[in-house]
């Protein structure tokens, strides 16, 4: 029924110096750590990898603004990214950096490959440059009016907060230097091109074949293919970069979207590389068996669904993705999420802990609750909204009110009246068996949903069959039939505690962090994130068996925002 296999998961590189908010946790972290944690719990052969993308103007302009060096500047924020996807739970198999060795020499080989294929073409460029900062203004630092949808101010490169089409500076109207303000000449300078448009129909034929992307992604890309590709420019007047290896261009550096998705494959070497094994990365880049998936915002699907697999083509070497999940925007109290207006929720490092920002305030929320909301409103096929009333509306009414309710509940009463054993069931009657059969079937929906990557759908899935065990354990009134009907107290305890168990396991790839503690609280052996999907419906609890020492999973959420 299902396809298996290998199977390589990346989450979008966040930009250095960018910190994270809740919306990049949402548009890619998150839901490729979720996917990961699925694919391990399935048994399949999968490597998660992810890093930070370094090189560009943005950084070059901020190291210079804290006078440091933009290296200097990485090394410190490497960290921070690193700490925040770890108290986050982000389970990478390896975090790298675009600007380690490894980055500059695949970037390199893979543009010469290029090169030789005949994929790259020299054109003189007309570039701004600002005569009173007496620099060329690349990407960021020249805005202006989007000649497309007539939005302002769209950036030198993409029209990003309207239409989100590419964009060249030059097709900027009535552009300005973001420094100063004033208005660029223009000055001619020869650069390197990616020839996209020797792609297109490769392209067009791959995306027409990958009937199992999303219709919103296929639609899109498709669109821009019969408008029409454009040569892409590679090369930048910048100084903080992966060097070009090509005579009369050794001043300049590779533009950072060449080389950032290049950071996939160098991360997965560096992975391979520390587990001992160097050439295992091949299997997960050159085989073609291997499924590729990017989790990543839908800013990003024109790179990974065709300039990204067109240099992939282009050096006819590796395997092309085989799904682009392309996110919508995650809004915050019902507005765009801006940094420079300090709307939103942020991460942050302070005093070398993690903390939660909303606006300056710091608010005190453990990662799983954090983890809980943002699966449950993770902008699959629409754009969506945090909003703090609902979150402590979910957390306390489903994460509490219906798993840490039941889970306690199970596992107290077994403590007080069984003394913490497992008992030994009767023969089981319709309830009981239902309730076994609801395990089962939520058990092959779960992975129907997960393979289609409709994470929510899953969530959905586990917290209904959350339900039905609280309704059963209400309507079995094990309390009442202790005494009364002690056979059918000893069965309900009995299956009560193995959808605990169940649960654990279910739930892990959500909110591993109380999947783990409740792992512990069942006293069970090794670890949840190891378990065997294929034994979530079955009873392993069996009667004898102690649980440990047990607590309620989670606190209340009542912090006033
Ligand atoms: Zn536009
Ligand atoms: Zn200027």
């Amino acid at each position: 029924m299902f396809e298996f296999g290998r199977w390589l998961v990346t989450a979008a590189l966040p930009y250095s110096n960018n910190l994270p908010h809740i919306g990049n946790i949402v548009g890619s972290h998150l839901p490729a750590d979720i996917f990961a944690r699925f694919l391990r719990l399935f048994g399949e052969d999968v490597v998660f990898v992810g890093g930070t993308d370094e090189h560009g103007s943005p950084t070059e302009v901020a190291a210079f603004q804290s006078k440091l060096t933009p290296k200097e500047l990485c090394d410190r924020l490497y960290v921070i990214h690193k700490k925040i996807y770890d108290w986050f739970g982000i389970s990478y198999d390896n975090f790298s950096r675009t600007s380690r060795p490894t980055n500059h020499k695949i970037s390199q080989e893979i543009f010469l490959k290029l090169l030789s294929n005949g994929f790259i073409s020299k054109k003189k460029l007309l570039l701004p440059y600002c005569t009173v900062d007496k620099k060329f203004l690349p990407d960021r630092w020249i805005e202006g009016t989007c000649p497309n949808c007539g939005h302002r101010p769209a950036r030198g490169d993409q029209c990003a907060d309207s239409c989100g089409r590419l964009l060249d500076p030059s097709e900027l109207i009535e552009p300005y230097c973001v420094i100063c303000k004033n208005k660029p000449v223009f000055k001619e300078v020869e650069h390197l091109f990616l020839e996209l448009p020797k792609f297109e129909k490769e392209l067009e034929k791959w995306i027409k074949e990958n009937k199992h992307w999303k219709a919103n992604v296929r639609n899109l890309v498709l669109g821009w293919i019969n408008e029409g590709l454009r040569a892409r420019c590679i090369s930048r007047d910048l100084t903080w970069g992966i060097s070009i290896p090509l005579e009369g261009f050794q001043d300049k550096v590779f533009y950072c979207w060449f080389e950032a998705p290049i950071g996939y494959i160098s991360s997965t070497v560096e992975w391979a590389e520390n587990i001992g094994k160097p050439e295992e990365w091949k299997k997960y880049w050159q085989d073609r068996n291997t499924k590729i998936v990017h989790f990543i915002g839908k800013d990003n699907i024109v790179f990974h669904a065709i300039i990204w697999p067109a240099i992939l083509m282009g050096t006819q070497e590796f395997t092309l993705p085989y799904q682009v999940a392309g996110l919508e925007f995650l809004n915050y109290e019902g507005d765009k999420i801006s940094k420079s207006r300090s709307w939103g929720v942020f991460l942050d490092v302070v005093d070398n802990e993690v903390k939660v920002k909303v606006g300056d305030k710091i608010v005190e929320v453990e990662p799983d609750l954090l983890r809980f909301y943002l699966a449950l409103i993770m902008p699959e096929t629409k754009d969506s909204d945090f909003v703090w009333k609902e979150f402590e509306r979910k957390v306390n009414g489903e994460l509490i009110g219906n798993l840490g309710n039941f889970a306690f509940r199970a596992l107290s009463f077994l403590r007080s009246n069984f003394n913490s054993n497992v008992p030994e069931p009767d023969e089981l009657k319709v309830k009981d068996k239902n309730l076994l059969k609801k395990i089962e079937e939520t058990k092959k929906v779960v992975k129907k949903n997960v393979l289609e990557l409709k994470l929510k759908d899953a969530l959905k899935n586990i917290f209904e069959l959350s339900r039905a065990g609280n309704k059963y354990f209400q309507e079995k009134k094990p309390w009442e039939t202790l005494k009364k009907n002690p056979e059918d107290c000893r069965n309900t305890m009995y299956v009560a505690v193995n959808l605990v168990r169940s649960l654990a396991v279910l739930t892990e790839p959500f909110i591993p962090f109380s999947a783990e503690k409740l792992w512990t609280q069942l006293n069970l052996e090794g670890s949840v994130h190891e378990q065997d999907f294929e034994n979530v419906d079955k009873i392993i609890l069996k009667p004898g068996h102690r649980i440990g020492t047990i607590e309620p999973l989670f606190k209340k959420f009542e912090t006033k925002i």
